[in-house]
């Protein structure tokens, strides 16, 4: 049977006109039949996620103060309970039963700690998956909803960072038997655990739970539908009419996503890698648009798919007399990067020197300790830091067959006068970094782009 799984995120579900879409969505394909829905993002009257109201009351107004955003856990209560009644209303839904409901949880005393944080996060793809479902059977389609709860949709006991039990999968497999013309919905980012406990994934976990449901049911395709038209070859807020890549492969996407696009978990690709599931990004505001579609495998037709910028970084340079000679000496240099939990992007080295790039956020209250640490632990000759770097990444899996693009790259930059701090191509050599001073950067990414990637 051709499945197709579709998972439609936040912006998609934010309120009743969009979800009305994602009806019309439905109806045009007899294929679309597992669909996983999230909690209600923001929209132009609710300025935050449904998920975040909820997790404030869960922490008693703590998660929106740590952000310095003003909002008690009295008006989330009210942000909640409006958010879920005008979707009633407006999808003409009989509310009281939900609302009541709802009501009786987000007044839960009894769960304490990270079980109370994952059971109030969980309820906004609960109660928007009991909504949607009702309007969608109401709509004449024979839609059935399942709940993670009750087709055993097993996470193990990390409450807020849950991760999927393989046994789910054979769950899956029993419960969705795709009788007639069923299509099952289903609410993403949580699950149970053993004890029957709810239990969440990462946030942004719905993306997780489609891959999931893909992978169990070894779907045809999995649509991730979402507010843009796929992922594109630059980021479009920087260079306007930037196109939509076509088609990439999950490693090509691992590059560019690592390097500041962010299209959905990351997690969710490995399953679907691993069941060679594509991945189709669709934007259902926009759905005659065919979006950008994550393979396996693809005809390397082109060197280049895409270019990602990744801003605020640092590099710290350092310098050691006969250090490339020195055996372990790049080791215990990441282990004390690994002590102040600071992330290493790259290190290019030498015989004397290296670099690692690094987040500066990563470095505020730390540079001070982490340099003595390394000139005491590693008798360094010395250290220099360059900050507000920023780290181009050109990404194709044609690079392997023509690295000459790397030239055009540099020629490039070079006829623009723009210089660089670094240069380093990847061992898979299908990318390549280029490092430059950030208030540069938005011009060096305009001048690649013109040059390597627009036709
Ligand atoms: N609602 C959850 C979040 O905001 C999960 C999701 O939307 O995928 O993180």
């Amino acid at each position: 049977m051709n499945i197709k799984v579709c998972k439609f995120g936040g912006s998609s579900v934010r309120d009743s006109s969009q979800i009305k879409k994602v009806l019309e969505i439905i109806k045009k394909d007899k294929n679309r039949r597992v669909i996983i829905v999230s909690a209600p993002g923001r929209d132009e009257k609710f300025d935050e996620k449904i998920t975040d109201h909820l997790l404030n009351i869960a922490t008693n107004g703590e998660h929106f103060s740590k952000q310095k955003i003003y909002i008690n856990i009295k008006q989330s209560f009210d942000s909640i309970i409006n958010k879920f009644e005008l979707l009633c209303t407006e999808l003409n839904i009989d509310k009281k039963i939900i609302i009541e409901d709802l009501k009786k949880d987000l007044n839960n005393t009894v769960l304490k700690n990270k079980k109370r944080e994952a059971f109030f996060l969980s309820r906004g793809e609960h109660y928007n998956s009991k909504i949607i479902s009702t309007f969608i059977k109401n709509s004449g389609l024979n839609i059935k909803l399942m709940l993670p709860e009750d087709f055993g949709f097993i996470l193990d006991d990390n409450y807020c960072n849950g991760k999927i039990q393989t046994i789910s999968h054979q769950n899956i497999k029993n419960k969705f038997l795709f009788q007639k013309d069923e299509i099952y919905l289903v609410p993403g980012f949580y699950g149970i655990t053993k004890d029957n406990d709810i239990s969440v994934m990462s946030r942004g976990g719905s993306d997780l739970t489609g891959g999931e449901l893909a992978y169990a049911l070894d779907a045809d395709i999995y649509e991730n539908w979402t507010d843009t038209d796929g992922v594109y070859e630059v980021d479009p807020r920087v260079i306007k009419g930037a196109n939509v890549i076509p088609r990439l492969t999950f490693k090509e996407l691992r590059l560019l996503s690592s390097k500041g696009f962010n299209v959905f978990h990351f997690n969710a690709m490995l399953n679907c890698k691993k069941g060679k599931i594509p991945i189709n990004i669709r934007n259902t505001n926009n759905p005659e648009h065919k979006g950008t579609l994550i393979l396996n495998e693809r005809v390397p037709m082109e060197d280049l798919v895409g270019i990602a910028k990744l801003d605020n970084m640092a590099a710290i340079h350092i310098q050691k007399d006969m250090l490339g000679d020195e055996i372990g000496f790049t080791a215990e240099l990441l282990k004390i990067f690994g002590e102040y939990n600071v992330n290493t992007y790259h290190y290019p080295t030498d015989k004397d020197d290296i670099s690692i790039l690094v987040d500066q956020e990563d470095l505020k209250g730390n540079i001070n300790n982490l340099r003595r640490d390394i000139e005491r632990r590693l008798n360094t000759n010395s250290i220099y830091v360059s900050y507000n770097l920023s780290i181009i990444t050109l990404v194709g899996i044609g690079l392997r067959q023509n690295t000459f693009t790397i030239v055009d790259a540099i020629s490039a930059l070079k006829e623009n006068n723009i210089s660089f701090d670094m240069f380093d191509m990847s061992p898979s050599k299908i990318s390549f970094h280029i490092g430059v001073s950030q208030n540069v950067s938005d011009i060096a990414l305009e001048t690649l782009y013109k040059n390597l990637l627009k036709i």
